[in-house]
């Protein structure tokens, strides 16, 4: 008898899943359930190409109709599955009913929302879905709204406010840490990006909260150092969370995620979780147990667990990588360099075109390099092979990199 599968969500692991699933050569039906009415899309360019005009709705689509109906996919937009039965194999959908043999969570992830008084009748604006990205450029576009206030100095909220900054915008970015994309970069990183930022007007106001929103005409923010900041709009990207309620309430291990094994499996047999609402071991974060918000990890799991789920267990092993674009700066990250001991930075810094590669006890862990593809591939390469370079070579910029 063939066998079916039910996935919850349809972005970048969801979309993935269904098609490694008929690349297998899985016979039996797929069912995708999306609570996002749109048609599926890619998230990254919401805050990139899709918010500067350069790409379109039609471009960043996963895949066309006609794929979906050849390849008997089912699509049920704007369709949330409000509860799962994992005794019963059931999900509760708006339509009613469904029955699974395999369920995958692909549920990804939504904004943590700014946890501090907000009075007005408006709301400041998030990112996360292509209406909020819609209403974004238009907000943002308006001649009347010149002054910017940018919450959280992440990647989504720099990349907003360099698309800000860029169209002549006065920008001001309030970040809680002491600098810049804190969580993932070194200090010479963070500082090389507030260059580029301040460049062009941005004002940043590092290690400083917001603790309190007003709106009037305008809005006010009143600041931990006792300043305000007052602002036409006002953008929020403070990070996520992952989306797991689903799976809690039916009884799955979750914790910050839901948890899986090396397989993606969670503590119910059958049902799986990948992309951004999966804490799983990465044997790139030494086996500890990590939760990647990336598209890689979303598609590299998508295609392991369609590989299991057509008998052919296959673990997840590959090598997280990211991206972000501001201004010029094109930066792709391979590796995790969290807990790294020593550094190396090869390449021209002030022509921004160089990469720093990450040691933790002599072993390469992490490379980020800006606007270097040839070094964030071959890096991905080293990492996934484990292989170390010669730091000695690696030093030399004369030495070319495959032969360090
Ligand atoms: C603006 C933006 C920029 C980004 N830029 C980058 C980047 O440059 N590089 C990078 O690697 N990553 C980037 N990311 C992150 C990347 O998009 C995510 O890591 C990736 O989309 C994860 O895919 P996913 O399928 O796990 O989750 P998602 O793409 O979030 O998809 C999950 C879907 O599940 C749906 N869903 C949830 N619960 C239910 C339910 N109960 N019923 C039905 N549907 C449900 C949600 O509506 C959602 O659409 C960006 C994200 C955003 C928002």
């Amino acid at each position: 008898m063939k066998k079916n599968v039910i996935i919850i969500g349809a972005g970048h692991a969801g979309i993935q899943a269904a098609a490694s699933l008929r690349e297998e050569g899985f016979e039996g039906s797929i069912c995708i359930f999306s609570e996002d009415a749109d048609f599926p899309y890619q998230k990254p360019p919401l805050s990139k190409g899709y918010l500067d005009g350069s790409q379109q709705k039609n471009s960043i689509m996963f895949r066309s109709e006609a794929w979906y109906e050849n390849n008997q996919v089912e699509l049920k937009l704007g369709e949330l599955v409000d509860k799962v039965d994992v005794s019963q194999n059931t999900v509760y959908a708006t339509s009613g009913v469904y029955t699974f043999d395999f369920l995958v969570f692909a549920t990804g992830a939504y904004n943590r929302e700014l946890p501090i008084p907000i009075k007005g009748t408006d709301q400041p604006l998030y990112l996360r879905t292509m209406k909020d990205a819609d209403y974004l450029k238009v907000a943002l576009d308006q001649e009347n709204v010149q002054d910017i206030l940018v919450i959280g100095g992440g990647f989504i909220g720099l990349e907003i406010a360099a698309y800000a900054a860029k169209s002549g915008k006065k920008v001001t970015v309030v970040e809680y840490q002491p600098r810049l994309m804190q969580r993932v970069l070194p200090p010479m990183l963070s500082e090389h990006f507030a260059a580029k930022h301040k460049a062009y007007g941005v004002d940043l106001r590092m290690g400083v909260g917001v603790q309190a929103l007003n709106q009037d005409s305008r809005w006010t923010a009143s600041l931990s150092t006792g300043e305000t900041v007052a602002a036409d709009q006002v953008v929020v990207g403070i990070g996520v969370l992952p989306s797991q309620n689903l799976a809690q309430q039916a009884g799955i291990k979750c914790s910050n995620g839901i948890e899986v094994n090396e397989f993606c499996e969670t503590s119910a047999t059958g049902v799986f979780a990948i992309g951004d609402c999966a804490l799983h071991p990465n044997p790139f974060a030494g086996g500890g147990m990590v939760r990647l918000e990336s598209v890689q990890n979303a598609v590299d799991q998508a295609k392991a667990i369609a590989s299991t789920i057509c008998g052919k267990p296959v673990s997840y092993h590959q090598v997280p990588w990211f991206w972000t674009h501001q201004y010029n700066l094109k930066l792709q990250m391979a590796g995790l360099s969290e807990g790294y001991d020593q550094l190396i930075v090869r390449g021209d810094v002030e022509g921004d075109k160089f990469s720093v590669f990450y040691f933790k006890n002599n072993q390469l862990i992490a490379v980020d390099s800006i606007n270097k593809p040839a070094d964030h591939l071959q890096a991905r390469k080293w990492i996934q092979a484990s292989y170390t370079p010669d730091v000695q070579k690696l030093s030399d910029d004369s030495i070319k990199l495959n032969e360090c």
